[in-house]
């Protein structure tokens, strides 16, 4: 069955793409068929699976996303591009901007992405998808169509009043359109060891927040490495395969199987 997990923050820069790629990539190493959604008009997760320039292509989720608004029929390989580490993805670029503001005036403006992804669920396990940092129309529609959020949380800032907005929205999505929205957990992202932040800000989301919500067991460490990578649009895995931050994602890879 397939598993459609979103990446959300609206904090910008807490490692959500950085997440999306490595853990769909990590997926794909364990056998499983994964496609990738990049709902993001700054197109960083098409540039870190590839594209330079992901403002020139042609087809992109917002073309996607306007053809189901038009009611148009769409085949279910339309649009889908490949990474030679064996994810396919959906590249998103500027146009996604344009595309949430007419939103507003859609009917069913929430469940324009839902159409879709019921479209795609039989031909994949996994479909992630990296939300942009914002709460508006084009992330709704994606809490409207997962069956669970992850949420990366940097751990060198206190995080709690933003991730009370999260919940709070997530809550409101499962309550009035989808029932069977779930938090599949909150993961701290660019841990430095070299301070104490991590242990503190790991304990304040166990007191405040551990007995609603999953917290995973493993965190991301920060490692010049891992902001190499989207320059290069390979994975951790390629670009320093023996590094922490490699070994950290393939133990949240296993993580996320377990709660399968
Ligand atoms: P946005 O909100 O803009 O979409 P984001 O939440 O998707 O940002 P990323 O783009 O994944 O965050 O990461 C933000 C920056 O931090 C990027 O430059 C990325 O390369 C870098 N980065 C991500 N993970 C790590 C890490 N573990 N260690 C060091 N740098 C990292
Ligand atoms: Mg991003």
């Amino acid at each position: 069955m397939c598993r459609v997990i979103a990446i959300a923050n609206q904090k910008g820069g807490v490692g959500k793409t950085t997440t999306t790629s490595n853990l769909g990539i990590g997926l794909a190493r364990q056998g499983k068929k994964v496609l990738l959604i990049d709902a993001d008009a700054q197109g960083s997760l098409t540039v870190s699976l590839g594209i330079r320039e992901p403002d020139r292509l042609e087809i992109t989720l917002a073309t996607i996303m306007g053809n189901i608004i038009n009611d148009e029929e769409i085949r279910s390989d339309y649009g889908i591009l490949s990474h030679d580490e064996g994810v396919d993805f959906i590249p998103g670029n500027i146009e996604l901007s344009g595309l949430e503001t007419s939103l507003i005036n859609v009917m069913s403006r929430e469940t324009v992405l839902r159409t879709y992804i019921d479209l795609q669920r039989n031909n994949y396990d996994y479909i992630l998808i990296d939300c942009m940092p914002s709460l508006g129309m084009i992330t709704i529609n994606v809490f409207t169509c997962a069956d669970s959020i992850l949420i990366p949380v940097q751990a060198a800032y206190l995080p709690i009043k933003g991730l009370e907005q999260l919940i709070k929205t997530i809550g409101k999505v499962k309550r009035q359109i989808n029932q069977k929205l779930e938090i599949e957990g909150i993961l701290l992202t660019m841990v430095d060891s070299r301070t104490n932040y991590a242990k503190d800000i790991s304990n304040l989301l166990i007191e405040n927040y551990g007995s609603k919500v999953h917290i995973f067991e493993n965190s991301i460490p920060m490692s010049v490495r891992a902001a190499e990578i989207s320059a290069e649009g390979v994975s951790i895995y390629k670009h320093d395969p023996n590094g922490k931050v490699a070994s950290a994602y393939q133990s949240l890879t296993k993580e996320v199987l377990c709660n399968e």
